[in-house]
């Protein structure tokens, strides 16, 4: 297994690195957004195929630099629910902490582009921490960024141990996409820094079949070892995943092989640049009327938008009831189909 911190190396690090691939994309969108991603995770691109879906998710592209109507800096409205530096406090119960804005691989698709182009600043967590401290109803913290499993297993587990000391605390939440860019720095030196008081979930972020290598399964396999929840997130990408063969691919192979369940399938949100990435919404609702005709259950997400302005998630999914007259329901079953039930007098009481 090679060292992560090798496969990063011999990866694309920046800009400059750009011009030793076979296409290097665009000069100017690669200097207006951070360029890097893994030797290993490079490897999986068809460099004969210029509709690449590896290749779309990490090379710089000119329309990057197109913004839309409507378009924004910060698409889900993060700043709005910032009560103290480096903490979103959007749900009563649970809040996203940034440990750091940095990543094993810079997602052209990401949706807090404009703070991981900051020089990722030295963390200091303490007014976040005095801030969970004091609100006795958060029950979830959300570690994301950035990517924390970049952040030195010394510092993680320092951090998880005053976590662990927060007494209404129940659960920690890791959303990482290093499992799936960088499966190597998922040592059990990095799990062990988790084990604690706290359960713990770790939350993928897998875009397509062809990301989900031997090497991404191996480091699956040692988180549910470690007792972890694992389940994963996708975006959903004009031109990566739009098609219902390639998500269904996907969200199998993440139950039957990886263990992961499908959690979100996030829509494309507001983010500068992204136009050619973002399909339309009934398209997406298309897309999971297919899934849920011919997948099991586990392997069907949720559909979601996360609404700017800082509004929270909406789900996108359609609705399964269509009308309804006192005892008397029309529903939409799994295939579409409209179907009746009868409540029983008993069960209509009020
Ligand atoms: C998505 C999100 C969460 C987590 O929400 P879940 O539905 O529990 O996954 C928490 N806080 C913010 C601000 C979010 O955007
Ligand atoms: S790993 Fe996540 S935070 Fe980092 S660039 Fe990709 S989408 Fe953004």
């Amino acid at each position: 297994m090679p060292d992560w911190r090798s496969d990063l190396r011999a990866g694309l690090r920046s800009a400059a690195d750009l011009a030793r691939l076979p296409r290097s994309g665009d000069p100017a969108a690669a200097a207006a957004f951070q360029v890097r991603a893994p030797a290993s995770y490079l490897a999986l691109v068809d460099w004969q195929d210029p509709l690449d879906p590896i290749a779309a998710q990490i090379l710089p592209d000119a329309r990057e630099l197109e913004v839309a109507a409507g378009e924004l800096a910060d698409p889900i409205g993060d700043a709005a629910w910032s009560p103290v530096p480096r903490l979103t406090h959007r749900y009563p119960d649970r809040v996203l902490l940034f440990p750091t804005y940095e990543c094993a691989v810079y997602c052209r698709h990401c949706f807090r582009k404009e703070a991981v182009n900051e020089e990722p600043a030295v963390a200091d967590l303490e007014p976040a921490l005095a801030y969970i401290a004091a609100h006795e109803e958060i029950r979830e913290v959300i570690l994301t960024g950035g990517d924390p499993w970049m952040w030195p297993d010394a510092r993680l587990a320092a951090l998880r141990a005053r976590l662990d000391a927060i007494p209404h605390l129940r659960l920690l939440r890791v959303h990482t996409r290093v499992p799936v860019v960088l499966p190597e720095r998922v040592t059990d030196a990095l799990l062990a820094a988790h084990d604690g008081r706290l359960m713990v979930a770790v939350v993928l972020h897998a875009n397509h079949p062809r990301e989900l290598t031997p090497a991404v399964a191996e480091a699956c396999a040692r988180i549910r070892r470690r007792g972890f929840i694992l389940a994963n997130q996708t975006v959903l990408l004009r031109g990566v995943n739009d098609d219902a063969e390639t998500l269904k691919l996907l969200f199998q192979e993440l139950v039957y092989r990886l263990g992961a369940r499908p959690y979100y399938l996030h829509h494309c949100d507001m983010t500068r640049g992204l136009s050619h990435l973002r399909t339309g919404l009934e398209e997406g609702r298309l897309l999971m009327d297919a899934l849920r005709a011919g997948l099991s259950g586990f392997c069907v997400p949720h559909y979601v938008l996360d609404l700017p302005g800082g509004a929270g998630k909406v789900p996108l999914d359609r609705d399964a009831v269509l009308a309804q007259d006192g005892a008397d329901w029309t529903l939409r079953d799994r295939h579409g189909r409209t179907v009746h039930y009868r409540e029983s007098s008993a069960s209509t009481r009020r």
